[in-house]
């Protein structure tokens, strides 16, 4: 667990650390995010030879690089590791040109056209005639100061950097979507016995995956229950869950060595809050799924994709999709405005 950067995914330094010398120029375009529709974003651009420049953010490779085996991605009848999908996304990527950068936007002005993005105190800002943000959403957090206090020694929102911590150990899962039971079937591949923690006893899960983790003899269903506190922040290390009845009101303690979160995700737009529409949520609301707006009008050559603008389809595929829309966009912006 506590090599967790290591483990999140493979990883290219070289491509990373390529130097960026765009001092004092303009860029056709920028992508913000390095998930699936980000990289798919740059294998368009590139092709189309605008040299785009991905930040990579603050979760390189986005959510795909926290989970396992994909296997409803077409091309692979047999599935894909979400890590090995990625780094060969961003070796397509690369290969036609596009540079990739360990950076995250702070801020930008999107009523000065070209946009001049901020990447924080010290770094060089960067001018772009086009944007797409690609920017993705964050794993949630119970926000709980013993949850937050025992991230890194017990909680964990990525089963797959830290289920391997969890070998022979009793762990809980917290969630009652998709996210939960994935999490909760793979990590049953380590733990001696997985507690999946729900807080009501409606599951937002497909079938098949309910059906998949209730049919696996390693995992409990604890319904109606609620996480109240973390036990072990003395010793920093989770020794038990504090929990609730949320129908009875009764407590209860439950012995685990780790808790996993799978409770969903946040929205990375906030940098965009009073420039673009977002929703009561946090995601950006768009024309045609790939236009974002401001006070109900497209902002020229601002363009959106993957799960910043998706709450509905939230799929590797669908990013992948609008992530290629975005940059066809780009193209035709450029066409018309100019390089
Ligand atoms: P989700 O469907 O939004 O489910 C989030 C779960 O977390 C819900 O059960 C929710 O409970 C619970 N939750 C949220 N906030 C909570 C809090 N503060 N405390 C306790 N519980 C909380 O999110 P998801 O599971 O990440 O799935 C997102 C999308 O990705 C879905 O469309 C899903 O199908 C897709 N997905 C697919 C796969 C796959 O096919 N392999 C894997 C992962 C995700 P309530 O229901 O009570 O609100």
């Amino acid at each position: 667990m506590r090599g967790r950067e290591s483990k999140r995914a493979i990883y290219n330094p070289i491509i990373a650390m390529s130097e960026v010398t765009t001092a004092n120029s303009t860029r056709d375009t920028v992508i913000l995010g390095s998930g699936c529709s980000g990289l798919t974003a740059a294998i368009y651009t590139a092709r189309a030879n605008l040299k785009p420049l991905v930040l990579e953010g603050h979760e390189p490779g986005g959510q795909l690089s926290i989970t396992t085996l994909v296997e409803n991605f077409p091309g692979w009848p047999h599935g894909i590791q979400g890590p090995e999908l990625i780094e060969n996304m961003k070796q397509q990527a690369t290969r036609f040109g596009a540079e990739l950068k360990m950076a995250h936007l702070v801020s930008v002005d999107l009523s000065k056209h070209p946009y001049e993005l901020n990447l924080g105190a010290g770094k060089e800002p960067i001018r772009t005639r086009t944007l797409i943000v690609a920017s993705g959403a964050s794993a949630r957090w119970l926000n709980l100061p013993s949850e937050q206090a025992l991230i890194g020694y017990g909680v964990s929102s990525c089963a797959t950097c830290d289920g391997f911590f969890a070998s022979g150990k009793e762990i809980a899962v917290i969630g009652g979507g998709d996210s939960a039971m994935e999490e909760a079937l793979f990590l049953t591949r380590f733990a001696s016995k997985v507690s999946i923690i729900h807080r009501s006893e409606n599951y937002r899960a497909s079938r098949i995956m309910l059906d998949r983790a209730m049919a696996h003899h390693n995992i409990q269903f604890l319904s109606n229950t609620a996480v109240e506190e973390v036990l072990g922040v003395e010793e920093k290390e989770v020794r038990a869950l504090k929990l609730r009845d949320t129908k009875t009101g009764a407590q209860s303690e439950l012995p685990v060595a780790f808790m996993f979160l799978g409770i969903g995700h946040i929205p990375n737009a906030k940098m965009f809050q009073g420039q673009l529409d977002l929703d009561d949520d946090g995601y950006i609301l768009t024309q045609n799924n790939v236009f974002p707006m401001q006070n109900g009008k497209p902002v020229p050559g601002v363009f959106a994709c993957g799960d910043i603008q998706d709450r509905r389809y939230r799929q590797a595929i669908t990013a992948a999709g609008t992530g290629c829309m975005a940059a066809l966009e780009v193209e035709k912006f450029l066409e018309e405005h100019g390089r």
